[in-house]
């Protein structure tokens, strides 16, 4: 028997575990794919607090080795149901089940698709969710990124110190991502920005060839011949396995508060996939801090009881 399981070994996840095995806690952390979640990508970190510069991926190394090394056990399996008898918590998951006193939901996001016809099919035949695994395919070569927000234009500064031209194809006129990263991509001469437009098409036999893009003011359709098209149109939840046991809002976040609390007893949320306003790696870290510490609370007043 656990004291506390996180589902999802994220940033939030992570930082839950360090702070349930630091109280003291048998802390399970359950992973469906690969533990550091969505921080992998980021090809560098300069705005967690207290850390000048990092890589997404050492940055993941390193929290992942604290939580362990502290003694949080990883398993690699996906949780798909949370079950209570008698106040008694189990995690089901695809392999086992593991029973809890506590549970923190840290599921993260998943990156959304546009939804265009043959993207499934061109996904890893020049169609990309992450500039920073995928860039280095393209060296030479001219490619597209789709989107406004950090990842987008991070992806495209990324991309244009390796790809001969990079489209940044954005449906608005303006972006929604910080205006340092705007202002540094506007000073890249191989960087062509194509704004209020939208990819209506996506063009190739086995692999992609050409994206057709609408301008939404003009109508006008033009055909961008790219090897590569990077797809950052931001993320979406995946919490439908645990409906049955917390509130979801209509986009299908965990709905709770900065106190991460879910309304059902023992069950707690941290990070990405919880309602919030601010989605950030020191957001994150914050919410498994505070979860983990809402947690341990609870299963102190519950063994009162
Ligand atoms: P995001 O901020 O939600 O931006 C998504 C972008 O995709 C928006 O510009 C949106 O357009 C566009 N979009 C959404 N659906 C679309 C569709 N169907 N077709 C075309 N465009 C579509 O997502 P994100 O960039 O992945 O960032 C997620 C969070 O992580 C944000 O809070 C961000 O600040 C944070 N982040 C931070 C950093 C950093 O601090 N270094 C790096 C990466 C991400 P509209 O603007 O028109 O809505």
């Amino acid at each position: 028997m656990y004291d506390l399981i996180i589902i999802g070994a994220g940033t939030a996840g992570l930082s839950a575990a360090v702070y349930g095995v630091r109280a003291g806690k048998r802390v399970l952390l359950l992973e469906e794919q690969v533990y550091g979640g969505q921080i992998l990508s980021a090809v560098e970190v300069e705005n967690y607090p207290g850390i000048r510069r990092i890589s997404g991926y050492e940055f993941a190394e390193n929290l992942y080795r604290q939580a362990t090394e502290l003694g949080a056990e990883l398993r690699y399996e996906k949780a798909v149901k949370i079950r209570e008898e008698g106040g008694e918590k189990t995690v089901i998951t695809n392999r086992s089940g593991y029973a809890c006193r506590a549970v923190i939901l840290a599921t993260g996001a998943k990156k959304r698709r546009l939804g265009l016809e043959r993207e499934e099919e061109l996904t890893g035949a020049g169609i990309s969710y992450c500039a920073t695994c995928d860039g280095a395919f393209y060296r030479g070569k001219d490619t597209a990124v789709t989107g406004g927000g950090n990842t987008a234009l991070e992806d495209a500064l990324f991309l244009s110190g390796y790809c001969r031209k990079v489209y940044l194809i954005h449906r608005r006129d303006w972006f929604r991502g910080e205006e340092r990263l705007v202002r540094a991509l506007k000073e890249k001469e191989n960087v062509v920005m194509v704004m209020e437009s939208r990819i209506i098409r996506l063009n190739g036999k086995a692999h992609l060839e050409t994206v057709t893009v609408k301008n939404s003011r003009t109508e006008r359709e033009e055909e961008l011949l790219v090897a590569g098209l990077f797809i950052a149109v931001g993320q979406e939840p995946d919490n439908r396995a645990f409906s049955d046991a917390v509130r979801l809002d209509a986009s299908g976040y965990v709905e709770a508060g900065e106190d991460c609390r879910t309304g059902r007893a023992g069950i707690f949320t941290a990070g990405d996939c919880r309602t919030k306003e601010v989605r950030q790696l020191a957001t994150a870290a914050a919410d498994g801090a505070v979860a983990a510490l809402a947690a341990c609370a609870y299963m102190e007043q519950s063994s009162w009881q």
